[in-house]
């Protein structure tokens, strides 16, 4: 009955938990919900204001396409200072969030039958959006090396339908911040094979423990002809409802981008356009310092609760607000105990004997991880991981138990 496009892609696989979560909420079971791909906070007083000045002012008309000038002449110079190179505004195009971006590279960069490489556990969005288009996701298998691709790995998997590889650094939903010799390697690799990089920063500010974000062209300028820059203010601003993102690309793809913006949107909310404008002529970074500052001590408070796991291996977390957890250790089959499981057996568990809702790995690709938010209040994330840590101690325990009794 509908387009055979439908059997493409399925409600994203973090909206199902969140989803999960809400329908035992709903049924009267207190749940603590570790899923949101948010961070609690309040809103920041630029934003506030330069909305409300909006409407004082009764805008309401369309702006351009991809947004209005001066925004992306804002944009230019924010995206200049964090590259330190220059950029223009119509190198830029401002989205409906990092998800239209990304939306639009697939659309305008992606010809049917060409292969995207995604390096799994990767966010569920990237390869729906590729198969939308018509391309191929090929993924390379992260787990061994700290969730970072090896470049030999990537070099394995190019054939010449590679059209281009997507650099999610920090990564959601490993939290991995890419090293500066990786991504150099992938550029070089982007310029000898003539791939493009789709580098998504959207966790750029949230690096932790002396880890250090690096947009790819800053290291290697010469990719920057082959390089489309993905970012939002939804994770930076904790600004996820108002649905403001932006890419940064050669202006060839940025005009493809406004065209094909002109017949699926018209231009991002104006409201939320004028607020972040506001931001950026007004704001003085106190407001990012506090949400990086609540960031970081949730993440310690967090990695204290964690290191009570007994066999899971305490998450890295480099970036990001994601704790995430590799299973492997629970669920690999030995010959003892050869029932294979993954981690939604976990999450279900979790859920039903803890009330604690996390996403499980499968969503991304890895049927061995699960992912736990910090970015939520501290009095949830506190009661939330001493329940994890309850649960998955308890499967320990549970699986040793199990195991001796086969043994005798
Ligand atoms: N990229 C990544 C890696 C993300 O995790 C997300 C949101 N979870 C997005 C893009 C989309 O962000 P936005 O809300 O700005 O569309």
């Amino acid at each position: 009955m509908l387009a055979q496009r439908t059997n493409l892609f399925r409600s994203s696989g973090t909206a199902a938990a969140r989803a999960a979560a809400k329908a035992a909420a709903d049924a009267g079971v207190e749940i603590v919900d570790l899923t949101a791909g948010e961070i609690w906070s309040d809103l920041a007083p630029t934003i506030r204001d330069g909305a409300i000045e909006a409407i004082r002012q009764g805008v309401n008309r369309y702006t351009d396409t991809i947004g209005s000038m001066e925004l992306r002449e804002a944009l230019a110079r924010k995206v200049s200072v964090e590259t330190g190179q220059l950029w223009r505004a119509d190198e830029l195009a401002v989205t409906n969030g990092a998800k239209q971006a990304l939306f639009n590279v697939a659309m305008t960069l992606i010809n049917p039958g060409d292969q995207v490489i995604i390096p799994a556990p990767y966010w569920t969005t990237f390869p729906a959006q590729v198969q939308i288009a018509g391309g191929t996701p090929v993924h390379i298998d992260t787990r061994g090396n700290g969730y970072v691709p090896r470049i030999d790995d990537i070099q394995r998997v190019i054939t010449p339908l590679t059209r281009a590889i997507v650099v999610n650094t920090p990564a959601n939903p490993s939290g991995a911040v890419y090293d500066a010799e990786t991504l150099s390697g992938i550029a070089q690799l982007a310029m000898d094979r003539d791939l493009w990089i789709i580098f998504d920063e959207c966790y750029g500010p949230f690096t932790h423990d002396g880890h250090r974000h690096h947009p790819v062209v800053s290291l290697t300028p010469e990719v920057r002809t082959r390089t489309v820059i993905v970012n939002a203010f939804s994770k930076s601003l904790a600004l996820t409802g108002w649905r403001v993102g932006y890419l940064v690309a050669p202006k060839e793809l940025i005009s493809a981008v406004k065209a094909l913006q002109s017949h699926t949107t018209s231009n991002p909310n104006v409201v939320a356009q004028h607020a972040v404008l506001h931001h950026l002529r007004e704001g003085d970074g106190a407001f990012e310092a506090r949400l990086k500052c609540r960031l970081t001590a949730a993440r310690q408070a967090g990695l204290t609760a964690l290191s009570e796991l007994q066999l899971v291996p305490i998450p890295e977390a480099q970036g990001g607000f994601y704790f995430y957890l590799d299973l492997s250790s629970l669920l690999r089959p030995t010959l003892a105990n050869d029932d294979a499981r993954t981690a939604d057996d976990i999450v279900a568990a979790l859920l039903a004997q803890a009330g604690v809702a996390g996403v499980s790995g499968t969503a991304f690709g890895d049927p061995m991880g699960l992912r736990l938010s910090y970015g939520v209040p501290p009095e949830q994330l506190e009661v939330g991981l001493e329940r994890v840590v309850g649960v998955l101690n308890g499967w320990n325990r549970k699986n040793r138990r199990s195991k001796r009794n086969r043994r005798a």
